[in-house]
């Protein structure tokens, strides 16, 4: 394996969550409203 690229970090991927359009990892639960797949899969403490 050549060192070229070693240094090169991979940009983290990411997209608009569908509920609430924060940024979140693909196929990932969103971690500001805690949505998959268009339903709540993870319970995230909302400020009240
Ligand atoms: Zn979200």
């Amino acid at each position: 394996m050549r060192r070229a690229n070693h240094d090169k970090v991979t940009p983290p991927n990411v997209v608009p969550c569908s509920n609430c359009s924060a940024p979140s990892l693909p196929h990932r639960v969103c971690p500001a409203c805690g949505y998959y797949g268009g339903k709540a899969v993870a319970q995230v403490a909302e400020k009240a």
